[in-house]
């Protein structure tokens, strides 16, 4: 197949939907791979490394699209991508289509086939394709919550593990998913002072199980999380309630009773946030005070550590890429009922019961 890696356009988008080794795998199949200049120039991956790789380097994005049968790329196609798409092309990347009726339509109207990367599914009923980028946020949040907790940056003046002879801080981390045990892992390796909050019983257990006496474990009541948050020098929001808005588990009269310059890290922001008082930020500008507290609410953190990123994410969608390659999209699909379930859109129809419905259009 031929198969074409487009630069990504969106503001400060730094990832590469497929990195030269994974270009050195397709090419080892058999495929033909078409590569825009400067596609990964961002995060280091050179025109001649992807040469090298044996993909083809093309001048413009429109030519990539003129060459190539599947794109593959991170984020949803922008306006002047969707408009080079055509019925023949099989699109493989992030959509998230729910929330956004224009790209829906534009996608229907070019007659692709769209694989969306957030619906393909594991046995295990998760999300394999989004769980990379749950991991580097989970572990990034420990990260900047740290930064922030430093004096010069408004923060509290307070070292995550304190030094002998002064206590560590305390971590407060709502939800222990994918997002939340990497928060974990982070805050225990810095030797913070660390708490997971879940509704999930079984999920306490596991966790309690995995990390034992480095953490301790609390069921997420109101009144556990408004100890919490009174107690805690940083405060990780990670939870996930599936196809619906976060709940609003620290309330803007919690947030009255936190410590001046302790600092929130709202990881759950791109499904509307965790905390009452979050509102999306960007890298930009990441960070804004309320009531003394330092709120981060960055929508697409992974994309702070696009190198990273872009490694990470590839070895979750490269087995994907090559079997959609290999079989194309139909017999993959096919042979794949979890592949399958990553098809959003084709033939001009929502394929997708959730987008459709959260969008009121037919399925
Ligand atoms: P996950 O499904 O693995 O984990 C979510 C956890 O939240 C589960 O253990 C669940 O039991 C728990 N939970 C649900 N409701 C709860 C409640 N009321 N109180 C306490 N716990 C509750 O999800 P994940 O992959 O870890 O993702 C977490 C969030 O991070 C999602 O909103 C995801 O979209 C987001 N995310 C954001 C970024 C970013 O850049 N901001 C990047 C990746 C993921």
């Amino acid at each position: 197949m031929r198969v074409g890696v487009p630069k990504e356009i969106k503001n400060h988008e730094y990832r590469v939907g497929l990195t030269p080794a994974s270009v050195a795998e397709l090419v080892a199949h058999g495929h033909e791979l078409f590569v825009e200049t400067n596609a990964g120039m961002g995060i280091d991956f050179s025109d001649k490394a992807y040469e090298k790789a044996g993909a083809t380097i093309l001048p413009t994005a429109a030519d990539v699209f003129e060459k190539a049968e599947m794109i593959v790329k991170v984020k949803e196609p922008q306006a002047s991508e969707i408009a080079m798409l055509r019925p023949h092309h099989l699109l493989f990347t992030y959509l998230h289509l729910a929330p956004d009726p224009d790209q829906t339509m534009g996608l229907m109207k070019s007659g692709a086939t769209c694989i969306a990367y957030e619906t393909v599914t594991s046995n295990s009923g998760a999300l394999p394709l989004l769980k990379p980028m749950s991991e580097v946020a989970g572990r990034m949040s420990i990260q900047v919550g740290a930064h922030y907790l430093e004096k010069e940056q408004g923060g509290r003046g307070v070292l995550l593990g304190g030094v002998p002879g002064v206590a560590p801080a305390k971590v407060a981390i709502l939800g222990g998913g994918v997002a939340g045990i990497n928060a974990a892992q982070m805050a225990t390796g810095q030797r913070a002072d660390v708490t997971i909050y879940d509704i999930n019983n079984d999920r306490l257990a596991e966790l309690d199980m995995h990390f034992g006496s480095q953490i301790k474990t609390a069921f997420a009541s109101k009144a556990a999380i408004a100890q919490a948050v009174q107690e805690a020098e940083l405060v990780i929001g990670a939870v996930l309630v599936p196809g619906a808005a976060a709940p609003k588990l620290v309330t803007r009269e919690m947030l009255k009773t936190m410590k001046r310059g302790s600092v929130l890290v709202d990881i759950a922001i791109d499904q509307g946030g965790c905390f009452e008082t979050s509102k999306a930020t960007t890298h930009d500008d990441p960070v804004y005070e309320v009531d003394g507290v330092i709120h981060y609410c960055v929508a697409n953190m992974p994309g702070a550590v696009a190198r990273t990123s872009t490694f990470a994410l590839n070895n979750a969608t490269l087995p994907f890429a090559l079997k959609l390659a290999n079989l194309g999209a139909e017999k993959a699909m096919a042979a794949d009922p979890h592949l399958a379930n990553g098809l959003n859109v084709s033939g001009g129809k929502i394929r997708n019961q959730p987008v459709a419905e959260a969008l009121g259009l037919p399925y």
